[in-house]
C-alpha cells in the first residue's frame, strides 16, 4: 500500500500530537458522560438524607419550609404551566416515555444486529445509570419542591386540638349533621334526566378559588397569609388511564398543576377540585387534604360547592359509622332523600365500572407510596378526617360553653 509522503514532518509530529490530546479529551469527554447519570443517581440518597432528617423537626419544617419556603417555590414553578392550557406535566411525561421508548428500542435493533464489536454491555449500564439518574432527579425535585410538606406537624397539633379518637356518639353526631346539610342543599340544585346532579365543570373551575378566599385568613398558620392562587386544574389527557385507577385527581409537585379526571362523577367534581387545590396548598397528608378542601366547599357562597364537600365527607363518616354502630348507619341512610341517593348510586356505579385488576394493583403501589411518606394507614388514612371533624366540633362546642360561662 502506497503511502504520501509528508512534506512537513515537524509540522505532522506537531499535528499528532494535537489528535492524540484530542482523541484523549474525546475518551475523557465520553467517560464523564457515562459517569454523569450514575452521579446524578446520586440524587436518590441525598433527598431521603434530606427528607429523614426532617423529620426530626417537623417544627422547624412548618416554620422554615412550609411557611417561607414553599408558598414562593410554588408560586415560581407553577408559572410556566399557568400559560398553558393543557397540563405540562403530562406533557413532560409522555416526552420522557418517548426518550425511554426510543432508547429501548435503539438498544435492542443494537442486539439483534448481532455485529461482533456491539458494546452492549457498555450500553446496558448507560441506560440504566440514565433511569437511575432520572430517578434521582425526580425523587429529590419532589422532596425539595413538596414533599416535606408531610413532615409538617399534623393540623390538629398546629390548631392545639384534642386528639382523643372519636366515640360512638360524636360520630353518629357528626353523620347526622352532615346528612342534614346534604339534604337541604340537594334540594337548591338542578338534576339531569337520570336525577343525578348537574354540575357545570366550566363554572366550578371558574369558581374553585371562592371557598379558599374565606377559608385563607381563617386558618393561619395552616394555610399561610403569604400562599397565592395556585394554578387553574387541568384536565388530564390521562383520564381513561386516571379512571382505570379510580382516580379523580392528582397533584403534580414538579409543575405545581392539580390534574383532574375529565370523567369524574359529577356530585364529587367539586370536592375533588377543592382537595387537589389543598395539596396546591402544600397540604400533603390526604386526611388533611380532605378536611381542608372540606372546608372550602363549606365557605363556599354557591350550594354546589357546599353539596358537593358534605356529601364527599359524610360518605366517609357513614363507613365508619357502618362498622361500629350499623342500626345507627341504617336509620340516618334511610334518611337520606331520593336526590342524594342517586348521586350516590350514580358514583358508585362509576366505581364499579373501573374497578379492576388495574385499579386494585394501582391500589397497592399507591398504598405503598403514602406509607413511604411516613402516612402509616395508607390509603385509609383517607379516612381520618372524620377525626378532624369531630375534633372540629369539639372546639366549637367548647367555645359556646366558654361564652354561655363568660356571659
Ligand atoms: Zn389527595
Amino acid at each position: 500500500m502506497a503511502m504520501a509522503r509528508d512534506p512537513f514532518p515537524f509540522g505532522s509530529m506537531w499535528w499528532n500530537a494535537i489528535e492524540v490530546h484530542s482523541q484523549m479529551k474525546t475518551e475523557l469527554a465520553k467517560k464523564k458522560h457515562q459517569r454523569g447519570p450514575w452521579i446524578t443517581s446520586l440524587l436518590l440518597p441525598f433527598g431521603y438524607g434530606i427528607f429523614w432528617l426532617a423529620g426530626w423537626d417537623p417544627e422547624l419544617v412548618e416554620r422554615l419550609y412550609a411557611e417561607r419556603v414553599f408558598p414562593p417555590v410554588s408560586r415560581l414553578i407553577s408559572w410556566p404551566a399557568r400559560l398553558l392550557p393543557w397540563s405540562l406535566g403530562e406533557l413532560l411525561l409522555i416526552l420522557i416515555l418517548a426518550g425511554m421508548v426510543l432508547s429501548l428500542m435503539g438498544f435492542v435493533r443494537g442486539l439483534m444486529a448481532r455485529t461482533p464489536d456491539f458494546p452492549w454491555m457498555l450500553l446496558l449500564l448507560k441506560r440504566a445509570g440514565g433511569l437511575f439518574g432520572l430517578a434521582g432527579v425526580l425523587y429529590a425535585s419532589f422532596v425539595l419542591l413538596w414533599g416535606l410538606n408531610y413532615l409538617r406537624p399534623p393540623i390538629a397539633n398546629t390548631l392545639e386540638w384534642p386528639s382523643e379518637p372519636p366515640n360512638v356518639v360524636e360520630l353518629q353526631g357528626l353523620c347526622e349533621a352532615l346528612a342534614l346539610d346534604a339534604n337541604q342543599l340537594r334540594k337548591e340544585l338542578p338534576s339531569d334526566e337520570r336525577g343525578v346532579l348537574r354540575v357545570d365543570r366550566q363554572f366550578v373551575l371558574d369558581r374553585r378559588n371562592d371557598g379558599y378566599e374565606r377559608l385563607r385568613g381563617q386558618l393561619m398558620p395552616v394555610l399561610p397569609a403569604s400562599m397565592h392562587e395556585p394554578s387553574r386544574p387541568k384536565i388530564a389527557i390521562f383520564s381513561p388511564l386516571m379512571s382505570r385507577s379510580l382516580t379523580y385527581g392528582m397533584y403534580l409537585p414538579w409543575t405545581g398543576e392539580a390534574l383532574l379526571n375529565g370523567s369524574t362523577p359529577a356530585p364529587a367534581l367539586p370536592f375533588s377540585v377543592c382537595h387537589e387545590m389543598a395539596h396546591q396548598h402544600g397540604i400533603a397528608r390526604e386526611d388533611e387534604a380532605n378536611f381542608i378542601g372540606y372546608l372550602a366547599c363549606r365557605l363556599h357562597p354557591d350550594p354546589l360547592f357546599r353539596y358537593s364537600g358534605a356529601r364527599a365527607v359524610l360518605g366517609e363518616a357513614m363507613a365508619q359509622l357502618w362498622a361500629v354502630a350499623p342500626e345507627a348507619a341504617k336509620a340516618i341512610r334511610a334518611s337520606l332523600t331520593r336526590d342524594v341517593l342517586a348521586d350516590e348510586a350514580a358514583e358508585a356505579a362509576w366505581l364499579h365500572l373501573h374497578k379492576g385488576r388495574f385499579s386494585r394493583a394501582q391500589g397497592r403501589v399507591y398504598d405503598g407510596y403514602l406509607k413511604a411518606q411516613g402516612q402509616v394507614d395508607g390509603v385509609r388514612s383517607y379516612g381520618r378526617v372524620v377525626d378532624l371533624l369531630i375534633a372540629e366540633r369539639r372546639m366549637a362546642t367548647k367555645a359556646q360553653r366558654d361564652h354561655k360561662d363568660k356571659n
